[in-house]
């Protein structure tokens, strides 16, 4: 772990664009800041400004694109590339997890179990499905292999009256 991070205060006033960004001081900053710590990831404003978006409010899952817009809001003026970056940063930190719903646009969830989700087409959106799923029987992998991971995503499209 890089010990030095800890000491990186929360706002970083140097930027040209820092009073955007100002950070109160509170418990949910401070949480953000150790979630970064910890997954030896330097907390650097953009990473705060999104980890602040991403991981105080509950579980969720959000794209490139839907976080980009609430990070605008929010006054957190970061490029959609930026937005995009800090995502698989995250992601390869083992912070959030990476679903591909569609085959082009990824959903990344806060929360990194193994979980079922229902895709829903026509709103462009996932949920968790609510009851556990039991697999009781899942594929042998390939000689010199492991399962690397298991995704179940259930489509949903709305009925037609
Ligand atoms: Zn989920």
């Amino acid at each position: 772990m890089d010990i030095q991070a800890t000491n990186i205060p929360a706002v970083d006033d140097s930027g040209p664009d820092a009073a955007n960004l100002e950070l109160p001081p509170d418990a949910g900053v401070q949480h953000c800041l150790q979630l970064l710590v910890d997954a030896g990831l330097r907390p650097t404003r953009q990473r705060l400004a999104l980890g602040r978006l991403l991981f105080l409010r509950g579980h969720r899952h959000v794209t490139a694109e839907s976080l980009f817009e609430e990070a605008m809001a929010a006054n957190a003026y970061l490029s959609l590339a930026t937005v995009y970056n800090t995502l698989n940063q995250f992601t390869e930190a083992g912070l959030l997890r990476r679903i591909a719903a569609d085959g082009i646009k990824s959903f990344f969830d806060t929360d990194t179990s193994v979980h079922p989700h229902f895709y829903l087409e026509g709103e462009d959106m996932l949920v968790d499905v609510a009851e556990g799923l039991a697999f009781t029987r899942i594929p042998e992998a390939l000689p010199g292999h492991e399962i690397a991971r298991l995704d179940v995503i259930v489509h949903l499209r709305r009925k037609r009256t």
